[in-house]
């Protein structure tokens, strides 16, 4: 009996007199409210890659869910799931799909900022081994390789290109600066930007 007594009490708290509002409920909901927009303006969405990109964290994320929850340590679940509502007409893409900008754009502020990376100057042409990154430009396309770390590109160019640091050619790369949309090791896919310096 007592079971079905409380039902009843949730029942009519359920359905309030709209010309009576209860503040209380109010309030939590307004609170709730401005919670679920301070989340929704902590991210950005880029429609030309479509990737929703964490301001506070600086990188593209492709479950809000699981951000909000692991990185934000956020618990509340109808806050999160409101967040996860706003954007469920987004089209995002997985972070490992983002398609980069074009190299040598303006830097993306929503990312973490640019830093010193290697871009491969080798040229490859289609059926050719013996890779040049000099003279001849014709018929061959940059091979497009980029690191951040120093030791990864000389890496690349032995392994790919079979290149050996010899006192005429002690580079077989250009100094850039790069941004990424994931933060997460040996996944970046470093793109060039244009710096102001
Ligand atoms: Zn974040
Ligand atoms: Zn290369």
């Amino acid at each position: 009996m007592e079971f079905v007594f409380r039902l009843s009490d949730n029942a009519s708290n359920d359905t309030p007199n709209p010309s009576t509002p209860i503040t209380l409920q109010e309030d939590d909901a307004s609170d709730a409210e401005r919670r679920v927009q301070e989340l929704v303006s902590q991210f950005v969405y880029l429609p030309d890659h479509k990737a929703l990109v964490c301001q506070e964290h600086g990188y593209a994320i492709d479950g809000v869910k699981g951000h909000l929850q692991r990185e934000h340590k956020n618990s509340e679940s109808d806050v999160v799931n409101a967040v996860v509502q706003h954007y469920s007409s987004y089209e995002i893409a997985r972070v490992d799909e983002i398609e980069p900008p074009e190299a040598g754009k303006t830097a993306i502020k929503c990312l973490r900022a640019p830093v010193r990376g290697f871009s491969c100057a080798y040229r490859i042409q289609q059926g050719r081994t013996d890779h040049s990154h000099d003279a001849e430009r014709h018929e061959t396309e940059p091979c497009g390789y980029i690191s951040a770390d120093r030791k990864n590109i000389g890496k690349h160019c032995r392994d790919s290109h079979r290149w050996r640091s010899t006192p005429a050619d002690r580079k077989c790369w250009t100094e850039v600066y790069v941004q990424a949309f994931s933060v997460v090791r040996g996944h970046q896919k470093w793109f060039v930007v244009k710096t102001t310096d």
